[in-house]
């Protein structure tokens, strides 16, 4: 297997191959071909997959592809929104574009905040085929009205886990409200808890699905039991349960540090 047969632009070809890929990852095998054909997908896929190149290189080939809609005249609108949770992810996500695109004639951007806005304003004014965005710095632009998302023709929510996780939702229904109907889906997570599939169930139309962990299930043989207690008695119950069932070895999370140090300061004295 090799980048070649997905049917790449040669353009994005030589950029993978400068980068040193010579076999695509499994994630790649099933998700080029998927979002080439230019239908939703949910991808069950953690970092370091390869998910990025996974979404990144079918995109690419996409907008860049003459035969498939694409700007009209004047400013040409931004066609491609690839939301992720985190500044760090987004500055990841955009050089890959930036890398694999580099013989493209695409202009990508990334839009995060914690940094002046007034930049990301100015940068508005001219081309960006693809952006790459943290949902409240988009929101930001949103209200200040310096974003047009209305021609977006692809979206990604990558690890939409993490998003969802973070307290995002409530902002991703909002921009989901601003895209036109009509476009593609791709959402990425890593974990697929009841919230991310009531989100690919509204989001998804059809979606080819790759790679889909399984739900996140305790192993068969944990049991699960929660014994409700007052804060100041907590760690009391933990030590009569521990000598109750001779349990031999015992793993405790604590909030904090200080609470580790302290319990394990208790527990010795018992
Ligand atoms: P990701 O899961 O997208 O964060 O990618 C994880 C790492 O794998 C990144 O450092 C990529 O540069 C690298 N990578 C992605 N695709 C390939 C490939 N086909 N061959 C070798 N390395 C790759």
């Amino acid at each position: 297997m090799s980048f070649s047969t997905f049917g790449l632009s040669d353009e994005i070809i030589r950029a993978v191959t400068e980068r040193g890929y010579t076999v695509p990852t499994p994630i790649q095998t099933q998700a080029i071909p998927a979002v080439l054909a230019g239908g939703d997908l949910l991808a069950g896929a953690q970092t370091g997959t390869g998910k990025t190149a996974g979404f990144t290189l079918p995109i690419l080939h996409r907008l860049s592809d003459k035969s498939i809609k694409g700007p009209s005249s004047g400013r040409p609108p931004i066609r491609a929104l690839i939301l992720v949770p985190t500044r760090e992810l987004a500055a990841q996500v955009e050089e890959s574009v930036r890398d694999y695109g580099k013989y493209l004639k695409l202009s990508s951007m990334i839009m995060i905040g914690g940094v002046n806005i007034n930049p990301q304003i100015t940068r508005l004014k001219s081309r960006v085929d693809i952006l790459v965005a943290t949902p409240g710095r988009l929101l930001d632009h949103v209200q200040q009205k310096t974003l047009s998302l209305s021609q977006i023709e692809i979206l990604v929510l990558d690890e939409a886990d993490r998003m969802l996780d973070m307290g995002f939702i409530r902002d991703i229904k909002k921009i989901l409200a601003l895209l036109p109907r009509q476009r593609q889906n791709l959402l990425f997570s890593a974990t697929f808890s009841d919230e991310i599939q009531a989100l690919a169930d509204n989001l998804l139309n059809k979606p080819v699905m790759i790679e889909v962990a399984r739900r996140n299930a305790v192993a068969d043989k944990v049991t699960h039991v929660v014994h409700p207690v007052d804060r100041d008695r907590k760690k009391e119950l933990l030590a009569h349960l521990i000598k109750q069932h001779r349990w031999p070895q015992v793993l405790v999370f604590t909030r904090t540090k200080h609470g580790a140090n302290k319990l394990a300061e208790f527990l010795d004295g018992q």
